[in-house]
């Protein structure tokens, strides 16, 4: 029987040790917040990153341990990484907790991104807009996601303003893609080095969160060999364990890198009912040394976040072949508290399921997008 602690015990924590505990595997998360939700499901170690004293009983107490936020200070994964096996490695989370490093990282390895430089002081920031143009975003390097520490220049006007919404902590500058649209690809590393990806997923986002999935994505055989080469080439530079995410962008047909989160992903969640092995099960395996499973997908899904409060539950679980998921979190604005995911076997019957589902919860604006990607749909029959 292995024990996986888990840094983080949000809802990615909680579905990790709901797809492990059939594996017989046990759990421990920490996480500084008493009704941190993976602690209604896992014992729940209640200390702060840096409190190395809690930290050192939770270390002497788990097998391997892994993350369920990006965001753990690197020394904190150097101290662990020196008491117990640490996976993904501290270089891998490091190299993801700055998105210039991250960038220079994915053009280094041969994947193109948006154009982007660092900003450093408000002399920087118009020198460096003048460089890309507008439309650009500035982002903090550090500390952000989910769209926050972001701020968009229309033109050269909204300087003063983006200084001053994030002026003083270290920047950088992207041109603003008008992408075609946003994919993502979920990847797994063992820890003999075998490794597999779910299909391509088209991704909807709203106000910088997800707010929907479309698993495989539409029409993606010219960009899923080159999305796996890359994810590959990254994974094997970090020597990567666990599963991760890269976010793309696709325009002009061509990939851009925009992030990769060294975790399992929001963009992932269909794979609980739609994959023959989900991101949270392989994840598992792969810390664990286990070998990898099936990553193919079970027809078509979508998934729709829940983002500030749950809508009702009934018409989603009257539906046939479609999943809730409540994460056990209270509302908050901005807050993800939970998912559906909608199966089906071919395009139009999905339609009709999310047309059905969209109607009932009042949400057409959230699936409207997937439903005329679908329609659109070459590959979907
Ligand atoms: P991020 O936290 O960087 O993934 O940004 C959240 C979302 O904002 C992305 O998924 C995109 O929808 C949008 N976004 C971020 N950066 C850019 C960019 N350079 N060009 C266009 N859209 C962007």
């Amino acid at each position: 029987m292995s024990t996986v602690g888990i840094l983080g015990g949000g809802q990615l924590a909680r579905m990790l040790a709901l797809a492990g505990a059939p594996l017989g595997v046990r759990f421990i998360v920490v996480d500084n917040a008493p009704d941190a939700c993976a602690g209604q499901v896992a014992p729940l170690l209640k200390a702060d990153w840096r409190d190395f004293a809690a930290l050192e009983d939770f270390a002497q107490a788990v097998d391997v341990a892994t993350f369920d936020f990006e965001n753990v200070p690197a020394d904190t994964a150097h101290w662990l990484a020196e008491r117990t096996q640490v996976f993904p490695n501290p270089r891998a989370l490091a190299a993801t907790q700055d998105r210039l490093a991250e960038k220079n990282l994915f053009r280094e390895l041969g994947l193109d991104t948006p154009a982007f430089a660092a900003v450093d002081s408000r002399a920087d920031l118009e020198r460096v807009l003048a460089a890309i143009g507008c439309p650009a975003v500035l982002k903090t390097r550090r500390l952000g996601y989910d769209g926050k520490g972001q701020f968009r220049l229309k033109s050269a006007a909204d300087v003063d303003a983006a200084w001053s919404a994030l002026g003083g902590v270290p920047l950088i500058l992207e041109a603003w893609v008008a992408f075609e649209r946003e994919v993502s690809l979920v990847a797994v590393r063992g820890r003999n080095g075998e490794f597999c990806t779910y299909p391509l997923v088209q991704n909807w986002h709203a106000d910088g969160i997800l707010s929907a999935s479309l698993a495989p994505a539409a029409d993606t055989q010219a960009l899923t060999g080159p999305a796996l080469s890359h994810a590959r080439a990254i994974a094997e530079h970090l020597d990567y364990v666990g599963a991760f995410a890269l976010e793309l962008f696709v325009s002009d047909g061509r990939l851009l890198g925009n992030e990769m989160a060294p975790r399992v992903h929001n963009s992932g969640h269909w794979t609980i009912e739609g994959a023959v092995c989900s991101q949270f099960e392989n994840h598992v395996r792969a810390v664990l040394g286990l070998p990898l499973g099936d990553t193919s997908a079970l027809g078509i899904s979508v998934m729709l976040n829940w983002i500030g409060e749950l809508p009702d539950a009934l018409p989603v679980l009257a539906e046939p072949r479609a999943h809730w998921h409540d994460y056990g979190k209270s509302p908050r604005a901005g807050r993800k508290v939970g998912h559906a995911t909608l199966r089906a076997d071919g395009s139009a019957e999905m339609r009709e399921r999310l047309v059905s589902v969209a109607r009932a919860l009042g949400r057409e604006a959230q699936v409207a997008p997937v439903i005329a990607a679908l329609a659109e749909s070459r590959s979907h029959a």
